[in-house]
């Protein structure tokens, strides 16, 4: 293939295609700011399609209640963290306007409501989040009401078993059960949801399947299947499969890498680029160079090797699992820019001696600082450019996974950081 350099020059550049970074474009094009996008494959893959804001503060469960009362807890305890900088009408904008994106693009999500859900995981057991994907919805409704419903696993699919799920909830919803069906045309060996979804997006294999399912139904009133409905129609494939069992139907998230979260990268991928977002999917911008009138990007795809010059920067590279932070024997770093990490004085404090340590681990509140603005800061304790912001799990003194607030800290600083970009660019 013949190679040839591209150069694009923008206002807006935003490094990583997590929730964070897709939040940040997603708000940067409803502006009306010209953007561009790089990010590597990363974290999104292995989420729920749930969108928590806040699950548990200060190491209690708050589920279910109000998680809009518990980061007014979080400002008192942990002012620091992320969530506790940004006012809450200003969150609930962002959950609003994300999920408003996520269903005029082809995923309908549900606003955000003033309380936490009771969604299901995996492994059958609850969790507290704030938006769900319309495919999920019943799943909330049906637990709530203790609904007679059969939960349905495949022959041959890891990562996800009915009967787990329900042995799991029986204790607290009696009217469950679990039942096994062969997938169509997938009957032999192990079978993958992402393979699953894609094949269930063809007429004749939903109704192949509602064949099967219909000979397991009995008495219930509701069914469950792990998230399987689709890839770039789950809404439309759901109701289909709705239609032709004539009961109501949810997801379960499987284990990851779990289709809910590919849809997200997918739809993203698709939508962009017809909104007139450049993006260079699947790739690791390399380096970055501040300059004093714009930053520039460098990186590569299969075409060769690309720049991107904009006006202001958004990093939104995440934590480890994603190489946004990188750990070694003498510290943790910031790999891209080089940026200041907070952490504890010696590797020795990373954990506590127990992996179940009620008070979490300190590792994971390492991350970089960011001023008012969502600026980095550098060693002296001033931004490291007026162009250069942050959003996400980068971000310091946020433990997202034992607070359950993964989307939260993504949505609510790519909010701020957008509006930051703004202001700046005006
Ligand atoms: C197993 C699992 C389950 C989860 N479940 C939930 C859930 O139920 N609800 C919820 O709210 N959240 C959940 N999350 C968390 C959720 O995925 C994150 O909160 C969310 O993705 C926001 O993170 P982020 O965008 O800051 O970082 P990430 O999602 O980690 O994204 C960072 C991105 O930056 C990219 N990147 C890194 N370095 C570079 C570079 N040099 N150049 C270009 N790109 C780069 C990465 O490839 C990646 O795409 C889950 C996460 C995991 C791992």
């Amino acid at each position: 293939m013949i190679q040839e350099a591209r150069h694009f020059e923008t206002d807006l550049a935003v490094i990583g295609s997590g929730l964070a970074g897709f939040a940040a474009s997603t708000f940067a094009l409803n502006r009306g700011i010209r953007t561009a996008q790089a990010g590597n494959t990363g974290a999104i893959a292995y989420t729920t399609g749930y969108l928590d804001l806040l699950g548990r503060v200060n190491n209690e469960d708050i589920c279910p209640v109000n998680p809009w009362e518990g980061i007014r807890q979080l400002a008192q305890s942990q002012p620091r963290h992320p969530l506790a900088r940004v006012p809450e009408t200003d969150i609930r904008a962002a959950f609003q306007e994300f999920t408003a994106f996520l269903s005029d693009s082809g995923i309908i999500y549900n606003a955000p409501g003033p309380l936490n859900a009771t969604a299901l995981t995996p492994a059958g057991t609850l969790k507290p989040t704030l938006c769900v994907p319309a495919t999920m919805q019943a799943g909330v409704d049906a637990l709530a009401r203790k609904a007679r419903c059969v939960i349905v696993d495949f022959k041959g699919l890891r990562g996800f078993s009915a009967r787990q799920v329900v042995a799991n909830l029986k204790d607290t919803w009696p009217g469950l059960r679990a039942e096994r069906v062969l997938f169509p045309d997938m009957e032999l060996g192990e079978i993958y949801p992402e393979v699953m979804a894609r094949a269930l997006e063809v007429p004749s294999h939903r109704e192949a399947l509602a064949e099967r399912i219909r000979g397991v139904i009995d008495d219930a009133e509701v069914i469950g299947l792990p998230a399987v409905l689709g890839m770039h129609n789950p809404d439309l494939v759901m109701a289909e499969m709705q239609r032709l069992l004539g009961l109501p139907i949810f997801e379960i998230p499987t284990m990851p890498p779990s289709v809910p979260g590919i849809r997200l990268r997918e739809m993203f991928e698709q939508v962009f680029p017809q909104k007139g977002l450049v993006l260079i999917p699947q790739q690791k911008v390399e380096s970055v160079v501040i300059k004093a009138d714009s930053l520039q990007l460098s990186l590569a795809d299969n075409f060769g090797p690309v720049t991107i010059q904009a006006r202001a920067v958004i990093l939104a590279t995440g934590r480890f699992l994603s190489g946004g932070l990188t750990a070694a024997f003498d510290g943790i770093r910031e790999p891209l820019i080089g940026l200041p990490v907070t952490q504890t004085a010696s590797r020795e404090d990373w954990y506590h001696l127990q992996y179940m340590d009620k008070r979490g681990h300190e590792v994971h509140r390492a991350g970089i600082e960011v001023d008012e603005k969502f600026r980095p800061l550098g060693e002296n304790g001033l931004p490291v450019s007026e162009r250069l912001f942050a959003a996400g799990l980068i971000l310091a003194h946020q433990d997202w996974i034992r607070g359950r607030c993964g989307a939260g800290v993504a949505l609510a600083s790519a909010y701020k950081a957008v509006e930051a970009v703004q202001e700046m660019l005006r």
